[in-house]
């Protein structure tokens, strides 16, 4: 085939992604999308203010109890940078917890930014170190502020954000949590972890589709950060202020994202909310688990510490083995992985979040399972 010739032909029906985000949607969050949306008009208005309250809801926080939430343009990194760029004080420190892809990206965020901040690091197959931040909290007073990942999506490792939230909140700090591909499918108890920001995106386990992220926060946090934005577009508390006062983003918003997540959001209550979604992914995952290990596959993180979002793989040892030629028949399949590995070690990486279910775990594992065949691969 000409590899410069682009697909043109619509297929019956769109090949299926195991990918962390974007992912496999609904044909009902597409179809939400087919309308033109008049982003100052009052009906979209209405939409955007239902959705930042259905989100609180799904958080299972409320604004009696101080809790805020605003909806920001762009994919989810803009949404953690924009908190970096809002809500840390010009004399803010920031201590980053990494054991991945995201963790470090936060740390390039806070280069970019130049905010001073210090880095823990544990490998990339061990969560997060509580009594490491107490130590560090404990002999860095200048530190205000705490920031992790929640499912480090490099590897499907899943830190424990009660522990390491603790501590921030001994020592008095701000805690900031990455959940970007956790919220709404892993229950998140927001007082108890004692949170301050969280953050995550229309295309994660919400499943809608790409064009915003957003920010759940206690208003008294955000409030309290007037004068300190480093930018003008990513402004979190100027992003409140225009919803509070005129129903609106400040600059064009994604409407046709907006529609398919008020959509998705319907979607997510009929299955039995983050409960019913959990239930899901969970079966998801152990499906794909097991056919994976049938067929000789070793995942690479501790089964204690892994999620139920997306599964890392340690490469065969088979010289024949090269992902790209894997990756390539896999897909010709008709199932989507993602086409590279971000983590440190060498593994690939199947995502079971999106609109999937069992059987499509098992089809892709039958897949993976042909492709091996045909490579000639010994496990
Ligand atoms: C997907 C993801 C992000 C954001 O990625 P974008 O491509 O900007 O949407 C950030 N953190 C984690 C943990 C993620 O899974």
């Amino acid at each position: 085939m000409n590899s410069t010739a682009l697909p043109v032909l619509p297929s019956a029906r769109d090949k299926l992604l195991f990918t962390p985000g974007p992912l496999t949607t609904s044909s009902s969050v597409k179809e939400a999308m087919l309308h033109d949306a008049g982003s100052w008009h009052w009906e979209f208005n209405t939409l955007v203010k239902h959705i930042r309250e259905k989100l609180l809801a799904v958080a299972g926080v409320s604004r009696e109890t101080g809790w805020e939430c605003v909806l920001l343009q762009g994919s989810g990194t803009f949404g953690v940078e924009a908190v970096f760029q809002t809500c840390v004080p010009p004399t803010g420190k920031v201590v980053v917890l990494s054991n991945g892809a995201y963790g470090e990206r936060m740390v390039l965020m806070l280069q970019h930014a130049r905010i001073p901040h210090v880095v823990l690091r544990t490998a990339e197959d061990t969560i997060s170190d509580a009594q490491a931040l107490d130590a560090t909290l404990a002999q860095d007073p200048d530190i205000t502020h705490v920031a992790v990942v929640h499912c480090e999506t490099t590897t499907g490792i899943l830190n424990d954000l009660a522990t390491v939230g603790a501590v921030a909140k001994r020592h008095g700090k701000t805690y900031i949590v990455d959940a970007m591909s956790s919220f709404g499918a892993v229950p998140i108890d927001f007082e108890a972890v004692g949170l301050d920001f969280l953050i995550s995106s229309a295309n994660k386990c919400i499943e809608g589709v790409p064009g915003f992220s957003f920010v759940l926060c206690r208003r008294a946090v955000l409030l309290a950060s007037e004068g300190w934005a480093r930018n003008l577009s990513m402004n979190l508390l100027d992003q409140l202020k225009g919803f509070e006062k005129n129903g609106q983003f400040r600059y064009t918003p994604p409407t046709h994202a907006i529609l398919a997540f008020a959509q998705a959001l319907k979607e997510l209550e009929l299955e039995g909310g983050v409960a019913g979604r959990a239930a899901r992914y969970r079966r998801n995952h152990e499906v794909l688990l097991a056919g994976m290990t049938r067929l000789g596959f070793k995942s690479y993180v501790p089964a204690a510490v892994q999620s139920y979002i997306i599964t890392s793989f340690i490469f065969p040892a088979d010289p024949k083995f090269t992902f790209n030629e894997f990756y390539r028949r896999v897909a010709e399949k008709g199932y989507i992985l993602y086409p590279g590995k971000i983590s440190q070690a060498d593994t690939f990486r199947i995502g079971n979040i999106g609109r999937l279910f069992e059987s499509d775990l098992r089809s892709v594992v039958y897949a993976i399972q042909e492709a091996i065949e045909e490579m000639g691969i010994r496990l």
